[in-house]
């Protein structure tokens, strides 16, 4: 399972759009993103006030689009290829939004069944019209929420970089198996400490995935997944 914003793409969508704005909302919004990813504040409690401070237009969710495909992290299209043809089933799911999004996944032969994000709204002219507000992946919580409801074969490694990421493997009962914190980006010390392992580059994810496949393939006698010990 795969976080997209400073995770598979350098940029934090919304933060972009922000910016597009004016300096002072740019500010503002990216000092939300940072606290709701650190875990300081709700996601919830921000979400839609950073949308509403936004309102991307349609058009601007297309150029959106194109940066987060701009924006790739090295080495992941490699790495996402080697998991695929491995047999390891790969699914999205993020915060962001999904018409902004679907490019990048498509850059990367991920079909759109596999991409669990929040839908908006435009008019027919193309202004913002709202966003899904029943979607959980707006709050906290709601990774662990949408990733039970897909039935996923385990063992399930998580791999993001903030703190809604990270509840996927803290829950009780836990929801995934491992989680890998990707700290290339942006490096969030609650997030990195709590991790099972911590990369810098996508390169060293097909190790990892494919190192807990054989340890629940072959009964391994080692209690947990390897990882830092
Ligand atoms: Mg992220």
């Amino acid at each position: 399972m795969l976080d997209v914003d400073s995770t598979l793409s350098a940029i934090e969508g919304i933060d972009w759009l922000a910016a597009r704005r004016s300096s002072e909302v740019g500010d503002r919004v990216k000092q939300l993103t940072e606290r709701a990813m650190r875990g300081e504040v709700p996601l919830g409690g921000i979400y839609a006030d950073r949308l509403d401070s936004v309102r991307p237009t349609r058009d601007e969710i297309a150029a959106l689009g194109r940066a987060y495909v701009e924006g790739m992290e090295p080495g992941v299209e490699r790495s996402l290829a080697l998991l695929t043809n491995a047999g390891i089933r790969i699914v999205v799911v993020t915060a962001g939004l999904r018409d902004g999004i679907l490019p990048l996944a498509r850059a990367l032969g991920i079909p759109e069944e596999a991409v669990y994000a929040v839908a908006t709204r435009f008019t027919d002219s193309g202004e913002y019209a709202g966003f899904d507000v029943e979607s959980p992946l707006t709050q906290n919580g709601g990774k662990v929420k949408v990733v039970r409801g897909l039935d996923l074969q385990r063992p399930i490694l998580a791999v993001g970089d903030g703190i809604t990421d990270l509840e996927l493997r803290t829950v009780d009962p836990p929801a995934v198996d491992a989680f890998a914190a990707y700290a290339r980006v942006v490096e969030r010390p609650p997030v990195i400490r709590a991790a099972d392992y911590v990369i810098r580059s996508f390169d060293e994810l097909p190790a990892i995935v494919l190192g807990i496949r054989e340890t629940a393939t072959n009964g391994s006698p080692r209690s947990r997944i390897p990882g830092r010990e």
